[in-house]
């Protein structure tokens, strides 16, 4: 039986092992392992990729929107308002920095928070929005930075699944007072444990943050407020700086897989294939698809050895974590109509057209087996 994995790791380290290896060994040499000349080096190469002035790294996605919000001045007793169906660490990082969340149900189009809703989300005690870039699809930058000037709230941006995606032509990343990446292994850039950063045009925020990533030191011994041992380590960023060479190259990729999976699957009955705005350069960290018997489709095709993901089953309101916020299942209808339906099919750069036509026949054969059982009359 064939096998196409969901992502595949292995593939890349074999494009990219010598310069790996050469970057790790250098460090080993070195024995300089924190806060070192390679986290100083990508920070500088991240930036200037981005068009921002500042990068900082730090443990993880997680740990950069948390600090990043603090940075920004929030706190107990804020509220920060984020997509409802984005990945639990979103909301998470707004909680780990004292803030409570407040959800915006999706666009069940572009599946990023619907920016229709964002303004009746806004409260006496709101301070800030987190837009998520969800699957690689830049959120309507326009909409939201206009309506945050208009209430005078923060902007941090989440671009933990959105390295390289633009909208209007300009980098997510660059529009927010300050914006989080991820470098989990599996994102469009991902180093080979966690890590993340926080990006900014403005010097105090950033200064911030080098400040609360390393136990709040503004210098040796010296500790103006209690931070988080929470840097990007050397290792990962020699090897981040290796990989980020490849990030646009990457990106193309997936773009044109994800063309190629929406030419083949356009026209099948019941499929609903990712929409693009026009202003939008989508990254496709994921490629997500909607149908209906969801489940059962995902289990014909784990049969066939295609892997297959969610994301995410289950929106944060009906979390468990969140019970005593007090929300109600249908709180965030499309959130909870989509989750049900959305599948993301493999997607990464090294997955070949061969693999692409296997995961199509398969996804066809399945909804084909699926409306057979459908139209089988009741026996007994
Ligand atoms: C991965 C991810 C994060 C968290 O990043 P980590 O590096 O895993 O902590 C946050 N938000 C979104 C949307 C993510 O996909």
């Amino acid at each position: 039986m064939r096998h196409v994995p969901f992502v595949d790791l292995q593939a890349q380290y074999r494009l990219l092992k010598q310069p790996m290896d050469a970057a790790v060994r250098a460090v080993l040499d070195s024995c300089h392992f924190i806060l070192g000349p390679e986290l100083t080096e990508f920070e500088r190469a991240f930036a200037e990729y981005l068009g921002v002035t500042h990068a900082v790294g730090v443990g993880s996605g997680t740990d950069a929107i948390e600090l990043a919000l603090r940075a920004c001045g929030i706190g107990p007793g804020d509220e920060v308002i984020t997509a409802v169906n984005t990945y639990f660490a979103t909301s998470e990082a707004i909680s780990a920095a004292g803030a409570t969340p407040r959800w915006v149900d999706a666009d069940e189009h572009t599946y990023t928070l619907d920016v229709a809703r964002l303004e009746a989300a806004i409260c006496s005690r709101t301070r800030a929005i987190v837009p998520v870039h969800l699957y690689g699809q830049p959120v309507d930058m326009d909409s939201v930075m206009a309506i945050a000037r208009e209430h005078d709230l923060k902007v941090v941006e989440d671009c933990a699944q959105s390295h390289g995606a633009r909208w209007r032509g300009r980098l997510t990343g660059s529009f927010g007072d300050a914006a989080c990446f991820s470098f989990f292994p599996s994102k469009n850039l991902g180093a080979c444990g966690d890590g993340g950063a926080v990006v900014t045009n403005d010097a105090a925020i950033a200064e911030s943050v080098r400040i609360l990533r390393s136990h709040g030191m503004r210098e040796r011994n010296l500790h103006v407020v209690e931070g988080r041992c929470s840097r990007l380590d050397n290792l990962q960023a020699a090897i981040l700086g290796v990989k980020l060479r490849y990030l646009n190259g990457w990106n193309e990729r997936r773009r044109s897989i994800a063309a190629e999976y929406t030419a083949l699957l356009d026209d099948v009955l019941g499929v609903v294939t990712p929409y693009c705005a026009e202003s939008a350069t989508h990254v496709y960290h994921l490629y997500v698809v909607q149908l209906p018997e969801r489940d059962r489709i995902r289990e014909i095709l784990q049969r066939k050895g295609i892997e297959t993901g969610t994301h995410y089953p289950i929106p944060l309101h009906e979390q468990p974590a969140y019970a005593s916020l007090g929300y109600r299942c249908d709180d965030f209808p499309v959130a909870s109509r989509i989750a049900r339906r959305i599948l993301s099919l493999p997607i990464f750069p090294e997955l070949t057209s061969e693999q692409i036509g296997y995961v199509v026949d398969s996804f066809r054969e399945a909804l084909a087996a699926q409306l057979r059982t459908e139209a089988e009359p009741l026996v007994g």
